[in-house]
């Protein structure tokens, strides 16, 4: 049986870093099974709906590459994908289970049907009231339309239910501590543990991946599974996943949206990576992976228990990795859009070679307004003073005047032919080493320190690089 996946967000937020990782992970998983990847929208908790909610998880997982083959805007035999318009497909199961005697209808008020405590052994919160009623009387209250709810009648055949994860490993919980649980509201809307399991079943759903917050939902579900007569589905719930302060991450959680991820310059493959690291790890300890590495390589039982935090240095680290490995066209087409045209209007004419003169100082391409200045001075003013009195000293303007000269008889402006050129001026002025590099750099870029001179005349281009040199020469 081929192996079918789900992500279900419900739309009640941007994604952000912890609730993707369901979304990563079972795309990765469909992927290195060569299986199918199916988007559900869960969208009937109408209270928490968000406008745009769906919109943006859907730009958010397209951005990431996490594209699906069944969903709310791709047909598949299994639709509609939003739970919002499965609803006569719920009414079927509910009527079903009802007629089988899984399911009866609850007339207590939510106050009735908790108080009961003489019976709370049996059923813990509920006190199971209505699930021995006559049925004349329950057919008479129905034909009264009397308001009421559907619980699921929780079986008592065995004293525990137990659940296998692939993460968690085997787990019993006491059948006592389940409760006969509404599976239908008074309104006719399904709750959130029948609608998945009614979906996951009807979208032959083998792996259900999903945050460890929904384990204690398992029980239920996998009960609901027995008796809709379905197999279960193989179960892995992920390690919780905590904010870099500690804390549980939650949905407003603006600094760690993936839409705040892209606005801040991190590829989306970094942070397709960074994600799959929050509770798995590589067989052989690999943390920088392309998104065909992720997919040959995840597998379940390397995923870990223990809670994970986010670390937004190790996700700077494992972005600057990304950038460092992107070619050079590539790297330059995302970052244009990030410079910031306010501070550096004028960039030169050659935007490649000054990305590849400061790449290696990037995490994010927006990190490229950071070092922009070391070739672009934002003080122009300044900076063409400054040069001019590097120039009053006798030996330097010697030395920038020789190397003003090996520069314009240059026919080709790259690397390796400046920097032969600049070793030359230096033994034709008799200077080498710190005394050649500093002043040249400094006029240059305003620093002593900072790339190889090579490296900043590329990406200043010839015209400009000659011309701050002139600037600074004191005839
Ligand atoms: N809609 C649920 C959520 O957003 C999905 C839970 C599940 O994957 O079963 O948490």
């Amino acid at each position: 049986m081929s192996v079918r996946t789900r992500f279900a967000p419900s739309p009640t937020g941007r994604l952000h870093l912890g609730n993707v990782r369901a979304a990563a992970f079972n795309w990765l998983f469909s992927k290195s099974s060569d299986g199918v990847f199916i988007l559900r929208i869960e969208d009937t908790d109408i209270e928490r709906n968000v406008d745009e909610g769906e919109a943006s998880i859907l730009e958010d997982l397209r951005w990431l590459g996490l594209d699906w083959d069944e969903g709310p805007d791709v047909d598949g035999p299994h639709g509609p994908y939003r739970q919002s318009g499965r609803s006569e497909l719920y009414a079927s199961k509910v009527d079903g289970l009802v007629e089988s005697g899984g399911a009866y209808p609850c007339f207590c008020t939510a106050e009735e049907g908790q108080e009961d405590s003489s019976l709370k052994e049996v059923t813990h919160q509920y006190s199971g009231a209505c699930r021995g009623l006559d049925p004349d009387e329950r057919n008479a209250r129905l034909n009264e339309e009397e308001p009421h709810v559907i619980r699921f009648s929780v079986p008592q055949n065995h004293p525990e239910v137990t659940i296998q994860d692939e993460v968690f490993g085997s787990i019993s919980f006491p059948i006592n501590d389940i409760d006969d649980f509404v599976i239908c509201r008074t309104d006719g809307r399904v709750t959130y543990n029948f609608g998945v399991v009614v979906d996951d079943i009807d979208m032959e759903i083998t792996h259900v991946i999903r945050g460890v917050g929904h384990l204690s939902n398992t029980p239920k579900q996998v009960l609901l599974f027995d008796a809709l007569g379905a197999n279960r589905p193989v179960f892995a719930h992920l390690p919780t996943v905590l904010g870099p302060d500690g804390r549980k991450l939650s949905k407003r959680e603006g600094a760690t949206s993936i839409q705040e991820m892209k606005a801040q310059g991190y590829p989306a493959d970094a942070v397709l990576n960074y994600v799959s690291l929050l509770g798995w790890s590589h067989p052989e300890e690999k943390e920088i992976l392309s998104n065909e590495e992720l997919a040959a390589s995840m597998s379940l039982d390397r995923v870990g228990r223990s809670d994970c935090q986010l670390d937004p240095d190790k996700f700077r680290w494992v972005s600057q990795q990304h950038l460092a490995q992107q070619n050079l066209q590539e790297l330059v087409s995302h970052v244009r859009p990030f410079i910031d045209r306010d501070r550096f209007p004028d960039t030169g004419d050659n935007l490649s070679a000054v990305i590849d003169t400061l790449r290696t100082r990037l995490s994010t391409y927006k990190d490229i307004n950071d070092h922009l200045g070391l070739l672009f001075p934002e003080d122009k003013v300044h900076a063409e003073l400054f040069r001019k009195e590097v120039g009053v000293d006798p030996e330097v303007n010697r030395t920038l005047i020789a190397v003003r000269e090996k520069l314009q008889a240059l026919e080709r402006w790259e690397e390796g032919g400046i920097g032969t050129a600049i070793r030359e001026a230096g033994t034709s002025a008799g200077v080498k080493g710190a005394e050649l590099f500093h002043p040249v750099r400094r006029v240059l870029i305003g620093s002593e320190k900072g790339p190889d001179l090579g490296k900043i005349l590329v990406g200043l281009g010839m015209g400009e690089g000659i011309r701050r040199i002139d600037q600074a020469i004191g005839e």
